[in-house]
């Protein structure tokens, strides 16, 4: 039996940076996908668009991994965003920066980041073999045996674990790395679904159902304290509410949704001013437009699907005119438009998250290489290594910068 050098299983972002950079390193390499395309998943990201990595400097990058960060340190220096790029424009692909710094690819086309990333796999001679699902690694005394289902095995000096996580399962992401590495007795910390719509509980919820609201905060409160205040945007859905703001506050949602059974959630439609400039701001109007009926008028503030919901939970009579509205409404109205009150309880699950946040211990990895600190030759890159962040293309620049680092670290002799 022919034994490799390196064999990368998965080939997502970090499999093949992997297996392009040992590649480049002169050393015999294999990379194996179940599936019969690579990057099932990464074809998808950013809407198809693929948000590759961010502009922000090395310091938020680790910042937005939170306590996770230092362990990427290594990683996101060895390859950084700026080294990502010109990995890609040497071969022709261009990129643009949208809002918060999130980088894309000119086209629009995650498919243009595929193409390279296939080109650079050519070039270095990566051996690719699709349908082919590892099932197991068995450790030699010099080299490891992966089974690869119906008598079939592979032998290798070293193998990179590329797996991914537990989310989309249907881009191939199912686990199974995770599996192997507890098999061969690394601890997986507790699987969490990350950057995921939310549920929420009113009779109301499939009213709204399509409605963007733009340019919003929201207010969450764990008991009696305001605990994450931010502002974007968002969108209903059937089930609750999804949108940037929401995949990013999620993570930290279900981190409270642990404590407690639900969390109370409340939207300020008008942030840019405060309470009583508000007030100020309907008194003026409600003499302006005295004659309008309530519900014409709302047609100045909310969306106009949502504006039946709004009065329904107010109570008031929708074609009132406005010059009869009492102080009290008054200030029900303003305060229902500055707070918006949702119960979330719950999210869509792990498979509907954008990421799995939770994987291999990252105690049980060495930073400075991702190989595992319990078996020598063993190395994992991308997501099925513990540790998530925000959308904004930090999740991609993780699998790619890890990819990298293995890939060196694995065709080190050193090592
Ligand atoms: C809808 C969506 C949009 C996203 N958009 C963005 C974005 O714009 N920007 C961003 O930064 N992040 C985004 N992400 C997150 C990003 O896709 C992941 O962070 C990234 O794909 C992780 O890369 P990976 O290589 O570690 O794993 P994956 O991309 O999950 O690749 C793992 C590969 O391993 C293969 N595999 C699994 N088990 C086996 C086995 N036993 N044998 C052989 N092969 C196996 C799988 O088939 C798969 O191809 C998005 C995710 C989703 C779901």
């Amino acid at each position: 039996m022919k034994l490799y050098d390196v064999v990368v299983v998965g080939a997502g972002p970090a499999g093949m940076m992997a297996a392009i950079r040992i590649g480049q390193l002169s050393k015999s390499v294999v990379l194996i996908e179940k599936n019969d395309i690579l990057g099932k998943k990464l074809k998808i990201t950013g809407s198809n668009r693929c948000n590759i990595t961010n502009t922000a400097s090395f310091n938020i990058f680790l910042e937005k991994f939170g306590k996770r960060g230092s362990f990427f340190r290594s990683a996101f220096s060895t390859f950084s965003s700026r080294k990502l790029i010109t990995f890609f424009k040497v071969k022709g692909l261009k990129f643009k920066v949208e809002d918060d710094g999130r980088v894309f690819p000119v086209t629009d086309r995650s498919r243009s980041v595929i193409k390279v990333l296939k080109e650079y796999l050519s070039e270095n001679n990566v051996i690719k073999n699709y349908n082919t699902r590892l099932i197991n690694i068995k450790k030699k005394k010099d080299y490891f045996s992966l089974d690869l289902g119906n008598d079939n095995y592979m032998a290798t000096i070293k193998v990179i674990l590329a797996t991914g996580g537990v989310s989309y399962k249907a881009t191939g992401s199912t686990g199974d790395g995770l599996d192997i590495a507890q098999k061969m007795g690394h601890n997986i910390t507790t699987l969490k679904p990350g950057l995921v719509p939310l549920k929420f509980s009113a009779s109301w919820v499939k009213e709204l159902q399509g409605i963007s609201l733009e340019n919003i905060r929201i207010i969450i409160k764990y008991g009696e304290k305001k605990v994450i205040s931010d502002n974007g945007n968002l969108i209903f859905t059937h089930f609750g509410i999804s949108g940037p703001l929401i995949l990013d506050l999620s993570n930290q949602i279900i981190s409270i949704l642990e404590k407690t059974e639900t969390v109370q959630f409340f939207i300020d439609t008008k942030p840019e001013i405060t309470i009583q400039e508000l007030e100020e701001k309907l008194i003026k109007e409600f003499e302006i437009r005295r004659k309008s009926e309530f519900k014409n008028f709302m047609k100045f503030l909310l969306p106009n699907r949502m504006i039946p919901v709004f009065i329904k939970l107010l109570g008031m009579d929708p074609k009132k005119k406005v010059n009869q509205i009492k102080k009290e409404e008054r200030n029900s109205i303003i305060n229902l438009l500055k707070a918006f009150p949702l119960t979330i309880t719950g999210s869509l699950g792990v498979d509907k998250a954008m990421i799995t946040c939770g994987g291999v211990s990252r105690r049980e990895i060495n930073p400075q290489t991702m190989e595992s600190k319990l078996i020598p030759g063993l190395y994992f890159a991308g997501e099925i290594i513990e540790g998530c962040a925000p959308s904004g293309g930090y999740n991609l620049q993780q699998a790619f910068s890890t990819g990298y680092l293995a890939g060196e670290a694995a065709s080190n002799k050193e090592s």
